[in-house]
């Protein structure tokens, strides 16, 4: 059943134009894939409403977007160059690559039972050289996360904007990591997009702040429709936290995975962690910049490092989420309707407009001028390439929230049909008040 779910989802989001495999003309990049036309939409919605809600909604934060490539010391200050390496061992046999702790048996294969490699250091980050000459001092790194381009520019926040604690930022970008075992479709990819907040707070104020902070981000999930039965919070064990953190929570969703041994209740997977991580970044990045990351408090005299408390989530696990909670299947008399009940702030399209008769100009024009107007308003698409349930169906996949079909009794009394996605209930709306119609349902 859940395997089921998860193949469904890879094939309507090719068929739809969500998700496709990269380079797929040449057999496709394994594990790399590309966002196609409602899947950028739905991608850009969940940031968008990331944003909103962590930046726009507050006036605590600050918005960032620092470049991919850094200064190599970044990585030595983060500790990335010396820690950042996931164990493996390789298969003698069937050479397949494994990460030493999914293993339950360190000497033997998994899949095909052969002898295992003794398990070696990979360090996660991708490595390149700046420039045309490939020499030790030209080393650069595709970033691994986002977080360290909002620490280093500290003090510039500080500098130009003159907040006062708590603050924080806000940045969303591309990451990189040379993941060892990538998979489950877009959930762990080599090439992923995060969506972080580095909030700075005093270190007396951090555990309060980090409660705070669970419960925003974990209501945000809900309050854009997640299920809650899917959605859960669970802490670190001690031994789980990176050496400085003091403590992190993990949002997880429950995704329809197939994994060995897993329940067909699906996989408890990680959308984002929530972390405690005390003053080490502050501290290390002024060590190795020799730049007094401090905050000074002026009422009370005094420099201090102020810890971090870090939100960090990732857009595709994200996107991923919203896709698979949002797939509905309904049986409707004979038939199965497939359904994406995506909330209306996520839905890559709000509004299709649909000839009846796609051979009488007079409709056609008129759907067209339609939708042409609507387009000024809200993300809308003019489909007249199928017979009406067909055409019906194909916005239902996709998550459309209304469609409007414009039939011959249109051109005569100026009225047009409005079918609602998830009631399926239609409604006649006068064209002239259209607008007005829809945009009471959306706001
Ligand atoms: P995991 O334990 O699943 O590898 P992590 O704890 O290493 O994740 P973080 O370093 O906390 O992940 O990164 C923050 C967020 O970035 C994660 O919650 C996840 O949503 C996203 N993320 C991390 N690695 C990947 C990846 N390889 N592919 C897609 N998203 C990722």
């Amino acid at each position: 059943m859940t395997e089921n779910l998860m193949d469904k989802i890879v094939s309507l989001s090719k068929r739809r134009g969500f998700i496709f495999q990269s380079s797929d003309i040449y057999g496709g990049l394994a594990n790399t894939w590309d966002y196609g036309p409602y899947g950028v939409e739905l991608k850009n919605n969940v940031k968008r409403a990331w944003w909103k809600a962590c930046v726009y909604e507050r006036n605590d934060i600050y918005g960032m977007d620092a470049a991919i490539l850094m200064h190599p010391k970044v990585w030595e200050a983060s500790g990335h160059v010396e820690n950042f390496f996931d164990l493996k061992s390789d298969c003698k046999q069937c050479r397949k690559r494994f990460k030493a702790e999914d293993l339950k048996d360190k000497n033997k294969c998994p899949e095909c039972a052969g002898e295992l490699t003794e398990a070696r250091p990979f360090n996660l980050m991708f490595k390149t050289h700046q420039g045309p000459v490939e020499e030790a001092s030209n080393i650069v790194y595709l970033r691994p996360e986002t977080a360290q381009g909002m620490f280093v520019n500290f003090s510039n926040i500080l500098d130009s904007r003159h907040p006062k604690l708590p603050f924080g930022m806000a940045q969303i970008g591309k990451a990189f990591r040379n993941e060892i075992t990538p998979g489950n479709f877009t959930f762990r990819t080599r090439e992923f997009e995060q969506m972080e907040i580095e909030y700075f707070v005093r270190p007396e104020e951090a555990e309060e702040q980090l409660k705070q902070w669970i419960d925003f981000r974990f209501n945000w999930y809900l309050s854009l429709g997640l299920k809650k039965d899917n959605l859960r919070l669970r802490p670190h064990d001690k031994n789980e936290l990176a050496h400085y953190a003091k403590a992190c929570v993990d949002v997880e969703y429950r995704f329809p995975f197939v994994t060995r041994g897993a329940s067909s209740e699906g996989t408890w997977s990680e959308l984002e962690g929530i972390a405690n991580r005390a003053d080490f970044d502050l501290r290390q990045h002024s060590q190795f910049s020799g730049k007094d990351l401090q905050y000074f408090d002026d009422q009370a005299k005094q420099k201090f490092y102020p810890y971090i408390i870090e939100p960090s989530g990732g857009v595709d696990r994200t996107v991923l989420a919203f896709l698979v909670d949002a797939y509905h299947e309904e049986k409707v008399r004979e038939d199965t309707r497939v359904v994406l009940k995506f909330n209306k702030d996520l839905a890559p399209v709000k509004v299709a407009v649909l000839p009846l008769l796609r051979n009488r100009p007079e409709i056609v024009d008129l759907a067209k001028k339609i939708s042409t107007d609507l387009k000024k308003s809200f993300v809308t698409v003019y489909d007249d390439t199928g017979a009406i349930g067909k055409l019906y169906r194909r916005q239902d996949e996709v998550g459309t929230l209304f469609c409007v079909t414009v039939d011959v009794q249109s051109l005569e009394d100026k009225q047009v049909t409005v079918r609602d996605r998830d009631t399926m209930l239609q409604d006649r709306v006068n064209i002239e008040s259209l607008k007005e119609y829809l945009q009471d349902k959306f706001y």
